[in-house]
């Protein structure tokens, strides 16, 4: 029998136990954090999702529940080599375990290797998608190469080193603090 999931309301436990995959895409906009982070640009960039469930034995009577997950979207954000807009691929693939209470989430986490979360009949598929994509976001967006980039290489390096010798604003900051 073919069971239709829905990424909004998943029962995890039916889902690993079934073996089951689901797989879809939805735009942007449904994803409000991620949306902010893009300054609203890109609504319509398409988030592509893929979950697979499955059991492994436990040792004893019981399965462990696990969920395999990837995500992957071009999410659009300012360069900070040319200050220009720039589509910044962010993805993830993980392994999560889910476990029936949040005290043993908790305990099983700060060892785990894989992340570990409480099971639930009503999970938010999305919501994950959207944390973890969150978290995949580099810290420093940029251009691989940006556009209009093309000064000869030497240029590029004296650029480079005069950004690196810049003083750190926070440091220059301090320092003025500390004047009577
Ligand atoms: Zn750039």
């Amino acid at each position: 029998m073919k069971h239709d999931y829905d990424a909004r309301h998943l029962n995890i436990e039916t889902f690993a136990k079934a073996d089951a995959n689901i797989e879809g895409s939805k735009r942007l906009d449904h994803f409000d954090r991620l949306l902010e982070e893009a300054q609203g640009a890109g609504a319509q960039n398409p988030v592509h999702f893929s979950a697979k469930g499955s059991t492994r034995p436990n040792g004893g009577t019981s399965e462990q529940i696990w969920l395999a997950l990837t995500a992957e979207v071009a999410l659009p954000q300012t360069c900070q080599r040319c200050l220009g807009p720039v589509d910044v691929p962010v993805s993830f693939t993980r392994e999560f375990r889910f476990v029936a209470s949040e005290e043993v989430a908790a305990i099983e986490d700060e060892d785990a290797e894989e992340d570990v979360l409480v099971i639930s009949r009503d999970f938010n598929l999305l919501e994950l998608v959207e944390d973890e994509l969150l978290m995949a976001l580099p810290v420093v967006p940029k251009h691989e190469v940006c556009p209009g980039a093309m000064k000869p290489q030497v240029a590029d390096r004296d650029f480079a080193e005069a950004e690196q010798e810049k003083p750190n604003p926070f440091a220059v900051l301090k320092q003025l603090k500390k004047r009577p």
